[in-house]
């Protein structure tokens, strides 16, 4: 596996494999690996292929109170454990690399954007699809893969890629968790044990709204109403967000039909976590 630091490397190595008649499946994160980012390596790797994995803490993505400077950084077990994994190369660069000059161009997402982590974060999804549409154009890949973690960002990468006509497929891995039920994330790594066992009530209540779905309940204020009362018995927890929404537009959805999700962010201690479950008709 090669590390490279330039956008110059990254296209000689794509191109290289494409005039091996290879297809390139593209893996972007933000490092500190774990198994929810390798598991889409593993999803890019099936489609067979050149696997590039890129690793940008993105300056643009972070609001100016959250949590930039203190983001994990591990690029020695990173390359490691991409190397065990089949990837086929990394693309590391500096924030110098990748804004170069001056911006005077960003990507903002029109009314999709605006409520859940576009309400919380305000910004952030314009330094999201900024980065990803540079990425897209340094690397371009025949597929890129996204966790379902990360819902809306998900949504918002597949509705940027269609409306601005990518020439790239984005296929979407389901949410890799501890044996305990914690979606995996970079940022679970700063909770103490006491607050992680807090942070379980949002897969806890996600679970439980998920049950009552599956139950026949199909109003969506119903069945937020059950996922709060188990956040609500959570004194640790401060809930941010919990709504079932439409997953085409992120509005609520009054009564749950074929593209619904339940979604969830709550704030434990100063670390702020999100999860969500697909409601499957
Ligand atoms: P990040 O490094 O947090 O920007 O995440 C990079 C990619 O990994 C995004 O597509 C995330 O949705 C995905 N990801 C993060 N955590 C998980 C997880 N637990 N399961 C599946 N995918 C994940």
């Amino acid at each position: 596996m090669n590390v490279v630091t330039t956008i110059a490397d990254v296209r000689a190595a794509v191109a290289a494999a494409r005039s091996r008649g290879e297809a390139v499946a593209f893996v972007p994160t933000m490092g500190a690996l774990h198994e929810g980012h390798l598991s889409l390596v593993d999803a890019a790797r099936r489609r067979g292929g050149f696997v590039v994995l890129s690793i940008f803490v993105n300056p643009l993505q972070f609001g100016p109170n959250e949590d930039l400077a203190k983001y994990p950084r591990d690029m020695a077990g990173d390359t490691a454990r991409a190397a065990e994994r089949g990837t086929s190369l990394v693309f590391a660069p500096s924030v110098d690399e990748i804004y170069r000059r001056e911006r005077t161009i960003e990507i903002r997402p029109l009314k999709f954007a605006d409520d859940w982590e576009g309400a919380s974060r305000p910004g952030h999804f314009t330094g999201v699809l900024t980065i990803v549409a540079k990425l897209f154009n340094i690397v371009q890949p025949d597929v890129a893969v996204f966790g379902q973690k990360d819902l809306q960002q998900a949504c918002l990468v597949q509705a940027m890629t269609r409306e601005l006509d990518f020439p790239l497929e984005v296929q979407v891995e389901p949410t890799v968790r501890d044996s305990d039920g914690l979606a995996l994330s970079s940022r679970n790594q700063f909770l103490s044990p006491r607050e992680r066992k807090a942070a379980l009530a949002l897969p806890r209540a996600l679970t439980r709204l998920r049950a009552a779905h599956r139950s026949g309940v199909r109003t969506g204020a119903e069945l937020e109403r059950v996922a709060e009362e188990v956040l609500a018995a959570e004194p640790g927890i401060e809930l941010d967000y919990l709504a079932v929404v439409d997953t085409r537009t992120f509005k609520r959805a009054r009564t749950v039909g074929a593209h619904a999700a339940a979604i969830g962010a709550v704030r434990i201690g100063t670390t702020r976590l999100i999860d969500n479950e697909l409601l499957q008709p």
